[in-house]
């Protein structure tokens, strides 16, 4: 009965503190939503993605003051594997593990299968699938020496659905989900889990340019465009805010979710119930 209590509170009040976060794709959007989420929990953050430095150098002091951890930057490209590796010297070098990896980095191209271009696939297959596998081939040593870690990985509804025009976007996010069940069972012994999350359409400036844009090209107010255009297949007709995404992350990391894992939490308002 004891024993019982004392494994619900250690669930249940679980902390962050001390843990090492690397998100990638965490200047802008659901990464930088995620990576104040992880702060806000305690954990020492790494940084990753383009901007202008002054930009990067304000979200990274902000994280600094308002949570009071630690935070390093790296700009690591992740099309890139030698940047990756370059990146994980930097992390080891500075905390010596990444207790908690989350693969977010990622681009969007829409086009027809004939008319796709090359580059383009080639880049988003890069950077949105197979950075998550150089990120978690090289955490995942360290995660299992510790016998403890978190992976979760950022896809998205379309990991688990398809729509036209989105093609490598939706192969690479099919394929992260393919990633995150392998990884999930090589380690399913180690005290790691690896976990996707699908998100539908999400609030972020970049969404915000495509309401305006939409807009004017159609000329039709911004609220039909969010309703009727941006968030057709998304039948609670909201997007979801990267806050909400945030404390998805801090739960997937939590000892509450410790038997999570190889799955997918979709995030998407029910697109991916109909
Ligand atoms: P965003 O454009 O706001 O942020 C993308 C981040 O990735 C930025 O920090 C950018 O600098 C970084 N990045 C881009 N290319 C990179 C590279 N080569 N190397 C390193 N960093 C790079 O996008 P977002 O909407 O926040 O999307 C984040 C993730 O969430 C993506 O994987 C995206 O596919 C996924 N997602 C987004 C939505 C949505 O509605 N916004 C929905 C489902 C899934």
């Amino acid at each position: 009965m004891n024993v019982e209590k004392k494994e619900t509170s250690a669930a249940v009040g679980h902390s962050l503190k001390g843990k090492v976060c690397l998100v990638t794709g965490s200047t802008s959007g659901i990464g930088l939503g995620i990576a104040r989420a992880l702060a806000a929990g305690g954990a020492n953050i790494v940084l990753n993605g383009f901007g202008k430095p002054e930009d990067i150098e304000a979200v990274q002091a902000d994280i600094v003051s308002e949570f009071g951890v630690s935070v390093v930057y790296s700009g690591a490209d992740m099309s890139d594997p030698d940047a990756i590796s370059d990146m994980f010297d930097l992390v080891l070098d500075r905390f010596g593990a990444v207790d908690v990896l989350v693969n977010n980095a990622g681009i969007q191209h829409v086009a027809p299968v004939a008319e796709f271009p090359v580059a383009k696939w080639d880049a988003i297959l890069a950077i949105n699938l197979s950075s998550a596998f150089h990120t978690a081939r090289l955490a995942l040593p360290g995660m299992i020496e510790k016998g403890w870690g978190r992976i979760i990985n950022v896809a998205s509804a379309h990991g688990l659905v398809g729509s036209a025009f989105k093609s490598a976007y939706v192969a690479a996010k099919h394929g992260m989900v393919g990633l995150t069940k392998v990884i999930a069972l090589e380690v399913a012994e180690k005290g790691i889990t690896c976990n996707a999350i699908c998100p539908g359409y999400v609030y972020t400036p970049l969404v915000e340019a495509q309401i305006e844009d939409q807009a004017k090209a159609h000329n039709i107010p911004r609220e039909e465009v969010i309703r009727n255009v941006m968030l057709a297949r998304q039948p609670n007709k909201r997007f979801a805010t990267t806050d909400e995404l945030g404390g998805i992350a801090v739960f997937l990391a939590s000892d509450a979710a410790a038997s999570i894992t190889g799955t997918t939490i979709a995030a998407d308002g029910g697109w991916t119930a109909t």
